[in-house]
């Protein structure tokens, strides 16, 4: 039984400055990803806010929105079976620092802030993630 799934990767700004952008897109490849849609744009930081509302009563909410919205980002459907937990696998531990060998964070995150990357944490989430960048 095929089990496909989508998830929303985002690179975050400190990873497109850096330009990790190629790098970071190999990882999905070689770890079995399809790339189905992709944009690179700047967020307002209203569109940050709305991303993040999760979010929204935790301390570092406005310094995470002022930081999504700081610069260019490239916002990617990454298509295979199990994305969305595979996907949280291959990206590591939210702070780099407890990421594991070989994550995508481990390898390119600076701090809990800068973590290079994005991706949706569920099945449901993912979905409503790939709609607001996407279908509009
Ligand atoms: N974040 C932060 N400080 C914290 C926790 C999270 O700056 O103490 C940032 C971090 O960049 C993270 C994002 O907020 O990627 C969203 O947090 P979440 O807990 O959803 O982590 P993720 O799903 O990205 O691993
Ligand atoms: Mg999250």
């Amino acid at each position: 039984m095929s089990n496909i799934e989508q998830t929303l990767s985002i690179i975050k700004p400190d990873a497109v400055e850096r330009e990790l952008e190629s790098q970071i897109k190999e990882k999905f490849k070689s770890n079995g990803f399809t790339i189905t849609k992709e944009k690179k744009l700047k967020l307002e930081k209203s569109d940050a806010e709305k991303f993040y509302k999760v979010h929204e009563t935790k301390p570092f909410y406005n310094d995470l929105c002022e930081y999504l919205s700081s610069g260019i980002i490239i916002v990617m459907v990454l298509e295979k079976e199990n994305a969305v937990k595979d996907n949280r696998d291959l990206m590591g531990a939210t702070d780099p620092k407890n990421a594991k060998d070989g994550t995508i964070r481990k390898l390119y995150g600076i701090s809990i802030d800068k973590n290079s990357v994005h991706g949706s944490d569920s099945i449901e989430n993912a979905k409503i993630e790939i709609d607001f960048f996407f279908n509009n």
